[in-house]
């Protein structure tokens, strides 16, 4: 299987979860992540007209950006403080916000002829340590403060369910996150809009619940390089532990 093969084989599976949730065909939105795959992959992708690219690493990233500018880029992965001004600088959305004081940095640093920079909040609904994002307490104060923030957009909320949950365990979980967005628009002040739940084994699950992101990485190309760059400080290798570890 081509990348174009297995971007139309998610792109029908996104149709047809669309369909059978009764929603429009273009209700979703498909995030190709990127991380770890070289420019080659990017560019067949890019080919294939895909327009949409998630990144977890900023280094690995910022060549990729380089080489496909006409791109949108979203970050996607565990944000160190000392990384928000290169973060705002050359993405267009971050999905894995889940602090005030990053939030306040990707603020400070939006460049202003770059417009908003749209942020979803990640949030942490069964509080597991192995994995990034606010609790369901920390979220009212942060969804508060952040659509205060003139220079950032916010969208929503993003999550990763736990890898235990199947069937109507994880559509009720979705349910569950669906239901809290709604219920912190009054807090923003605003309709949040857009939800980034979904991923390659899920995601049919996230489109039912009302998901307009998924974020789609093994399913389109294929399986990742397991390790880091060299330079790669030890920190920014988490996310991909955590996370690996729940697809085994
Ligand atoms: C890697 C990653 C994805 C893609 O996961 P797949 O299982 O490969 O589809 C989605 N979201 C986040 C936050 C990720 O880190």
């Amino acid at each position: 299987m081509t990348i174009q093969d297995n971007l139309s084989k998610v792109r029908g599976r996104i149709h047809a979860a669309c369909l059978a949730a009764g929603r429009p065909i273009d209700a979703v939105q498909l995030l190709a992540v990127s991380k770890t795959q070289p420019p080659a992959a990017i560019r067949a992708a890019v080919d294939a007209g895909q327009s949409d690219f998630g990144e977890n690493y900023l280094q690995d990233a910022l060549e990729k950006i380089l080489a496909f500018p006409q791109a949108t880029w979203h970050f996607i992965g565990g944000i160190q403080s000392n990384k928000a001004k290169e973060i705002a600088t050359h993405f267009d959305y971050v999905h894995s916000l889940s602090s005030l004081r990053v939030a306040r940095r990707l603020n400070t640093y939006r460049p202003q002829h770059s417009g908003k920079l749209k942020v979803f909040l990640q949030v942490n609904l069964a509080a597991e340590a192995s994995k990034g994002g606010a609790s369901r307490n920390e979220l009212t104060d942060l969804v508060g403060e952040t659509a205060q923030l003139p220079q950032l957009d916010l969208q929503g909320l993003m999550a990763i369910p736990p890898a235990s949950l199947k069937g109507a365990a994880l559509n009720d979980y979705f349910a569950q996150l669906v239901d809290l967005q709604v219920g912190l628009e009054s807090i923003a002040g605003a309709r949040l809009s857009q939800s980034s739940f979904g991923m390659s084994q899920d995601l049919e699950a996230a489109i039912l619940a009302g998901s307009t992101w998924v974020r789609i990485g093994t399913a389109i190309f294929g399986a990742r390089r397991t390790q880091a760059a060299p330079n790669m400080p030890a920190t920014q290798n988490t996310e991909e532990t955590k996370e690996s570890s729940r697809y085994g």
